[in-house]
């Protein structure tokens, strides 16, 4: 049952990505490349942030960090998949933080699962997107190397960014208390 499985534990990691996908105004020369940020969680995960996934929605990706394998050959997969009920529950964490899941795939038995959220990603965020697979506009490329896509990439307001402020006003706010 999905009821079993807490992924409070990453609360507050998706609370930074929502804020970083829906909240954040990006500068009008920021440039990022399509598979979005990622952050590092509690309990061997890490979940990845992408403005626009399948069918240009929104998808959070949740993977495990360490994927383990054994040495059975006949076995087939990972040791420590994501458990049974963990995309549910994370479709419920995402309910309470205010986001409908309107599709999910993978997840256990794999070491990886996808969420796909009903709401488009922040117009800012989204161009910054638009602008990398538009590609380098003197060589009309997305792979080009002559510094393009590095130079708008630093103008990314990035998820690590927007989560460290909320743990600093976090741990400001308890010192006030
Ligand atoms: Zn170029």
């Amino acid at each position: 049952m999905s009821a079993g499985v807490d992924v409070e534990a990453h609360r507050g990691v998706l609370r930074s990505g929502l804020a970083w996908l829906y909240d954040t105004e990006q500068p009008e020369t920021a440039i990022l490349q399509h598979h979005g940020e990622s952050l590092v969680s509690q309990d061997n995960r890490g979940v990845r942030f992408i403005p626009s996934g399948c069918s240009g929605r929104v998808v959070i990706v949740v993977d495990v960090t360490k994927v383990e394998y054994g040495t059975d050959p006949r076995a087939r997969g990972p040791l420590n998949p994501l458990t049974v009920g963990e995309l549910d529950a994370f479709t419920g964490l995402l309910a309470d933080l205010g986001h409908t899941v309107v599709h999910t795939w993978n997840g256990h038995p794999a070491a990886t699962g996808s969420l796909a959220l009903a709401e488009p990603a922040h117009r800012s965020l989204q161009a910054a997107v638009s602008r990398y697979l538009a590609g380098c506009p003197r060589h009309r490329t997305t792979l080009c190397r002559c510094g393009w896509y590095g130079e708008g990439n630093r103008h990314v307001i990035g998820v690590r960014a927007v989560h460290q402020n909320f743990q600093s006003a976090a741990a400001a706010g308890g010192l006030h208390e």
